[in-house]
């Protein structure tokens, strides 16, 4: 795997913590579980954006850029690493939000805004329909921007997580512990296509499943087939040889309820076993329903007592305080 090749600003600390889930493995009897703390990856109270954000602002930089675009919902946890990251990086950030201006900023928005973020209101377009255009208007303007896209999932993003699987396995193998399973939110696909090759890269033989967020497609290709592009786009950019075929590209499609951002009696469940068991907070939109994912797989006998299953927690905590009246 070549990955010293890119420009990469450091934004994050790591490696982020691996933990063992004590209290929820008893709990449930089965597998051992185990958790990667991305949650705690530094960057405006962590996530696993930070990852995808120091390639990306590494090729902004190396660009002579001097802003950073992009777009995502209102409680997006991409958008506020991104706006802290172009405060670091000393450029200037526009955000595309979907939505309209509430009165109450809370959670993700507020911190956009604490970052020094500009905010432009996009209605419906909360996945980056608008961003190119946006971003010809600045060039016009004679400013030099670098579009992020959408959820920070393309090749160059997608970098962070082939590393993040180098760093797992290095952790892995100081602890002792052979992974069978590696369970996580998938969302706009940079962590899944940039796990599954970062895998292949350091002939780890653990099986990943992502759980799906998202109800509907963005676009005319199935997400599937987009995450499927994606982890061969990024094989080919890291050298990695093995040909990717559509089963390492392994996703629960079955778990995004009443669609994307609707908490659930499953993300409460979840939500509350992992605070009171493990002290742990989840996020209501992402690891949330991943979790709630794991632990209906769990209860259906889906491992087996000597399978190490990690589940990987990609962040999102600050929504918890914006989605106060469905957690309560
Ligand atoms: C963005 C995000 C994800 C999904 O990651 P993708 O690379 O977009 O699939 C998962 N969890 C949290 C908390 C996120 O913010």
């Amino acid at each position: 795997m070549r990955l010293d090749r890119f420009s990469q600003r450091s934004l994050g600390f790591w490696p982020t913590p691996l933990v063992a889930l004590e209290r929820l493995s008893d709990h449930f009897g089965s597998a051992r579980l185990y958790m990667k703390r991305d949650d705690q990856s530094g960057l405006a109270l962590g996530g696993n954006k930070s990852r995808k954000l120091e390639y990306l602002v590494g090729e902004a930089l190396s660009q002579g850029c001097d802003s950073l675009v992009t777009a995502g919902a209102m409680q997006s946890n991409h958008c506020r690493q991104t706006a802290a990251a172009a405060a670091v990086a000393r450029m200037e950030c526009h955000l595309l939000v979907g939505g309209t201006a509430p009165e109450v900023w809370e959670g993700n928005l507020l911190l956009d805004r604490i970052f020094g973020a500009r905010i432009q209101w996009r209605g419906e377009h909360r996945r980056g329909e608008d961003l190119e255009h946006f971003a010809a208007s600045l060039r016009s303007g004679g400013h030099r921007p670098y579009v992020v896209p959408y959820g920070g999932s393309n090749a160059v993003g997608a970098l962070g997580f082939v590393r993040a699987a180098e760093e797992l396995s290095l952790q892995a193998s100081n602890l002792g512990v052979e992974f069978t399973h590696l369970v996580f939110a998938s969302s706009s696909g940079g962590t899944q296509a940039g796990l599954v090759v970062g895998s292949l890269g350091v002939g780890a033989r653990h099986e990943l499943i992502g759980i799906r967020i998202d109800k509907e497609e963005c676009g005319p290709v199935p997400f599937r087939s987009r995450v499927l592009d994606l982890a061969r786009e990024v094989a080919e950019l890291v050298a990695v040889e093995d040909r990717i075929e559509a089963e390492h590209i392994r996703l629960d499609e079955s778990r995004a309820g009443a669609g994307y951002g609707v908490v659930g009696d499953a993300e409460r469940e979840a939500i509350s076993l992992v605070a009171r068991l493990e002290g742990i907070l989840l996020d209501p939109v992402y690891t949330g329903r991943a979790m709630a994912g794991l632990i209906e797989m769990l209860r259906a006998g889906y491992f087996r007592p000597q399978d190490r299953v990690l589940f990987w927690h990609t962040g999102g905590s600050p929504a918890i305080f914006a989605y106060a009246a469905e957690l309560t």
